[in-house]
C-alpha cells in the first residue's frame, strides 16, 4: 500500500462530469427519454424514433418542434442550460416542461458522439453541429426541414466500463419500447413512431384520442377490453381529476410492467399507485396476474415530489393514503358500472 492510498484528493472536471452522466444516462432508454421529452417540450406534433441494435449502436429522433437557432442550440449543448425555468422559484409553482435540469443534452453529448440538425419554425437558415464527447468539433449551415434531428452514436464510447454493462440487445430496446409507449399514451394527440433496426414496431396516429393510441401500442384485443375511468366522488381537493383505462379482470399478464401511471402528464413509477389499482380488482384477479390500466392523475403540484432523483420518474406524495384511496375508489366504481364487481368496497 503505498503511503498517500488513503489521501483525500479532488477529482479532475472530466471524472466528475462523467459521474454526473452516470446519473442521468444509465442506459440506450435514458437518451431516448430525454430527447422525447424535449420533443415535447418543444411543442412537437410528429416524432420519431429509430433506435440500431437496442440503441447502443445508435439512436435518432426527429421532431417537427420549435426548432433552434445557431445561438440556441450552441447554448443548449453546454451545462445547466435551459429555456425552460429561470430560477427556484419556477420549480415550487410547479413546472409545465417535463425537463428543466438543463443537463440532459450537455450529459448525453458527454458520454457520446452527438450530431444536432435543427432549424427554428419560420427560420431560413438550419444549422448542424457535432459533438464528441462533449466538446463540438464542427458547426455549419445545414438545409433541413424546420424542427430538431439529434443522434447518437456510439453511445459510452469513452465510458467503457458502462458500455460493458450494457444488457442483450432485446434487453436494452425493450427498455426504449417501454420509454417510448409511455410517451404514446401520455400524448395522443402527438404521432409518435418507433422503429427498431428499420422496421416499425408501432406507430399512433396523433388524433388525439388514448382509445386509439392503446390500439396503436397494444393492439386490437386489448384495446377492446378496456373499461375507460372518469372521475367519481374524488374525496380529496388535491386530486382534481383521475382518467384512464382499466382492462377487463381476464384480460392480463403476468408482470406489472402494464400498469403505466401518470400523474399530471407525466410518468410516474409509484408503488402505492400500482398497488391501489390491483387491491382494486380484489379477488377478480387470479394470482400473479396483473391487469393492463392507463392512469392519468391530475393532483396539485405542491403536494407531490417529482424531484426526487434526477431521471425523475419516482414520486412522493404528501397524503399517501388519501391518494390510494381515490384511486381505488375510481377503479371500484369503473368496475361496478362495468358489472365486473358488485360493490363499492374491496374484499379482503
Ligand atoms: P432541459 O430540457 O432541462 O431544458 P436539455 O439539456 O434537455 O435541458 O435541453 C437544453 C435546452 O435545449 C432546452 O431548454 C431547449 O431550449 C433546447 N432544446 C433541446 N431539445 C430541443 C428540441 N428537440 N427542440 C427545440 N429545442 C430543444
Ligand atoms: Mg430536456
Amino acid at each position: 500500500m503505498s503511503s498517500n492510498e488513503n489521501a483525500i484528493t479532488a477529482l479532475d472536471t472530466e471524472t466528475v462530469r462523467q459521474i454526473a452522466a452516470g446519473e442521468v444516462v444509465e442506459r440506450p432508454a435514458s437518451v431516448v427519454k430525454e430527447l422525447i421529452e424535449n420533443s415535447l417540450d418543444a411543442d412537437a406534433t410528429r416524432i420519431s424514433v429509430a433506435v440500431e441494435s437496442g440503441g447502443a449502436d445508435g439512436i435518432r429522433i426527429r421532431d417537427d418542434g420549435i426548432g433552434m437557432d445557431e445561438d440556441a442550440v450552441q447554448r443548449a449543448i453546454k451545462e445547466h442550460t435551459t429555456s425552460k425555468i429561470d430560477d427556484i422559484n419556477d420549480l415550487a409553482s410547479g413546472v409545465g416542461t417535463l425537463g428543466f435540469r438543463g443537463e440532459a443534452l450537455y450529459t448525453i453529448s458527454a458520454v457520446s458522439k452527438m450530431t444536432i440538425r435543427t432549424k427554428p419554425r419560420d427560420g431560413n437558415r438550419g444549422t448542424e453541429l457535432h459533438i464528441e464527447g462533449g466538446t463540438v468539433v464542427d458547426v455549419e449551415a445545414a438545409g433541413c426541414p424546420e424542427g430538431t434531428v439529434v443522434e447518437i452514436r456510439d453511445l459510452f464510447f469513452n465510458t467503457p466500463a458502462r458500455r460493458k454493462f450494457l444488457k442483450t440487445t432485446a434487453t436494452e430496446f425493450d427498455h426504449i419500447n417501454t420509454v417510448v409507449t409511455h410517451y404514446a399514451l401520455a400524448n395522443p394527440d402527438v404521432a409518435i413512431t418507433l422503429e427498431h433496426n428499420d422496421r416499425e414496431v408501432f406507430a399512433t396516429t396523433g388524433r388525439g384520442n388514448l382509445e386509439s393510441a392503446v390500439l396503436s401500442v397494444y393492439g386490437r384485443e386489448v384495446a377492446e377490453s378496456m373499461i375507460s375511468i372518469t372521475t367519481g366522488d374524488i374525496e380529496s381537493d388535491r386530486i382534481t381529476a383521475i382518467e384512464g383505462l382499466i382492462s377487463h379482470p381476464e384480460k392480463t399478464r403476468s408482470t406489472r410492467q402494464y400498469l403505466s401511471t401518470f400523474i399530471n402528464g407525466r410518468y410516474v413509477e409509484a408503488r402505492a399507485l400500482r398497488e391501489a389499482i390491483i387491491n382494486a380488482y380484489g379477488d377478480q384477479l387470479a394470482a400473479n396476474r396483473y391487469p393492463f390500466a392507463l392512469l392519468f392523475l391530475d393532483i396539485d403540484p405542491g403536494s407531490i415530489d417529482v424531484n426526487v432523483h434526477p431521471r425523475k420518474m419516482e414520486v412522493r406524495f404528501d397524503n399517501e393514503t388519501g391518494v390510494r384511496d381515490a384511486v381505488t375508489n375510481a377503479i371500484r366504481e369503473a368496475l361496478l358500472s362495468a358489472g365486473l364487481i358488485r360493490s363499492r368496497a374491496p374484499r379482503g
